[in-house]
């Protein structure tokens, strides 16, 4: 098992989300945004993969299992990892009152890299990159994790001013949809950095979607717009 003592972790990260863990499910928490996108996301995911049942799929920095279980509720084979143990216990026991079984498991994406190579058919690593200290370094580890062929997916915000006016300055001071602090705008990550990183790691990227919000109507939906939330799909070359 893996430890906080792990390189590639900044543990005030682990920390800001465990304070949270007890509120992952509540839609109307602070973790209202990642419940309003997943359908988003979970569909688009879906129109690359197809459909998912039987598949083994990893959810990479899954948190809570807002998209993990969604996924597994696809009848997907699905494991989520994540190094907040708060967090984990909050996914294993919706888990079992959802009746959605999910592997949970407190490790980092290299350490399980290095016992699960090429073992899944899909990975999915959503609004987790912007928050750990080398990047390159998870992407390389899902590349090694999914098999030839395989995806992955990833999503992050973009580093540009109006992603530190809207993802910082709006989210966390003027609308309060997230608690101050929760991102660090050097922490952020262009698409073309995003997309280097997955090609130098082996993958192919396919398809680039942005994610955008109205604030007055409170609707999310994607669009080419990758200025402040992105998503990016890639394949596994084979
Ligand atoms: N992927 C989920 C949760 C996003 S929040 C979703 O989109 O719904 C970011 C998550 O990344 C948190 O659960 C946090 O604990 C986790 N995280 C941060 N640094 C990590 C690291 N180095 N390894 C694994 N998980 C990490």
């Amino acid at each position: 098992m893996s430890s906080l003592n792990s390189v590639n972790v900044d543990p005030a990260e682990i920390e800001k989300f465990s304070a949270l863990a007890s509120k992952w499910w509540d839609p109307t928490s602070e973790f209202k945004p990642l419940h309003a996108i997943n359908p988003l996301r979970l569909s688009w995911i879906l129109e690359h993969t197809g459909p998912l049942a039987g598949k083994k799929v990893l959810d990479v920095g899954c948190g809570g299992g807002i998209l993990t279980e969604a996924m597994a509720t696809h009848k997907a084979d699905v494991t989520g990892i994540d190094l907040a143990e708060k967090s984990l216990k909050v996914a294993r026991l919706h888990s079992l009152e959802s009746g959605v079984p999910v592997n949970y498991q407190m490790i980092s994406a290299e350490a399980h890299a290095a016992e699960a190579a090429g073992q899944y058919d899909v990975v999915t690593c959503m609004e987790m990159l912007e928050h750990v200290p080398d990047p390159a370094s998870i992407i390389r580890a899902c590349s090694t994790l999914v098999r030839p062929g395989g995806w992955v997916f990833f999503s992050t915000l973009n580093r540009n001013p109006k992603s530190f006016l809207f993802a910082i300055v709006g989210a966390e001071y003027v609308l309060k949809l997230l608690p101050t602090g929760t991102h660090t705008y050097s922490s952020f990550i262009k698409p073309h950095e995003l997309a280097r990183s997955a090609r130098e790691a082996g993958l192919s990227n396919l398809d680039l979607r942005g994610l955008e919000y109205n604030p007055l109507s409170q609707h999310y939906w994607l669009s080419r717009n990758t200025s402040v939330n992105y998503l990016l799909a890639t394949r596994k070359e084979a």
